[in-house]
């Protein structure tokens, strides 16, 4: 199992999640973060961390957001580790979930 970053951190990015991830497992692209899978221990600190409810574990993420899953596991290897937190880019995220999803497999 691991957790996963979906579209309502898209353009929002708050980082609150990162403050309490024991492993430092999140990286920051251009308009989300996303968890790294192989190194996320499964702790569920970061769920209720996010503000935006942008976080679930792999077995619970909406049908709608399915697509996440992979979009975390590919874009980790293109992102930055982020291990603290920074100004969001904004309080939530102005997309809707179609458009965030293109918009991260756009960049
Ligand atoms: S706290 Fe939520 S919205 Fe903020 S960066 Fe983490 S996942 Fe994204
Ligand atoms: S579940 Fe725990 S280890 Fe995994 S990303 Fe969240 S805080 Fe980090």
């Amino acid at each position: 199992m691991t957790f996963v970053v979906t579209s309502a951190c898209v353009g929002c990015k708050d980082t609150e999640c990162v403050t309490v991830c024991p492993v430092d497992c999140f990286y920051e692209g251009p308009n989300i973060l996303v968890i790294d899978p192989d190194e996320c221990i499964d702790c569920g600190l970061c769920e209720p961390a996010c503000p935006v409810n942008a976080i679930y574990a792999d077995s619970d993420v909406p049908e709608s957001e399915i697509p996440f899953i992979e979009i975390n596991a590919d874009k980790v290897d293109e992102y930055e580790n982020i291990y603290e937190a920074k100004e969001p880019m904004a309080e939530e995220s102005p997309y809707t979930t179609e458009e965030a999803i293109e918009l991260i497999l756009s960049e």
